[in-house]
């Protein structure tokens, strides 16, 4: 699984954490998929901790392209009728 910032490539570690600021419980947020695994609440997105901008938590994972790259991906495969 390639895990980084979209912004800044910067990977996480294993010892990083993030802060939940609904109740202040603090954990590694790529481990629960972005769910504070206090109060349950889901964020979206992601703060990177190396760079401090916020990017959708979805957009970290470098493994699961969004399906407009599957179309695209399918549209170069199509063999050129020249
Ligand atoms: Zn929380
Ligand atoms: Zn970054």
């Amino acid at each position: 699984m390639k895990i980084y910032c979209p912004k800044c490539e910067w990977k996480p570690q294993p010892d990083d954490h993030w802060w939940c600021s609904k109740c202040s419980h603090q954990w590694h947020t790529f481990d629960t998929q972005g769910q504070c695994p206090n109060c349950k609440f889901i964020w979206k997105d992601t703060q990177c901790l190396s760079c401090h901008q916020w990017s959708r938590h979805h957009d970290w994972y470098h493994d699961l392209p969004p399906v407009e790259e599957l179309l695209e991906e399918a549209e170069v495969a199509r063999p050129n009728p020249a």
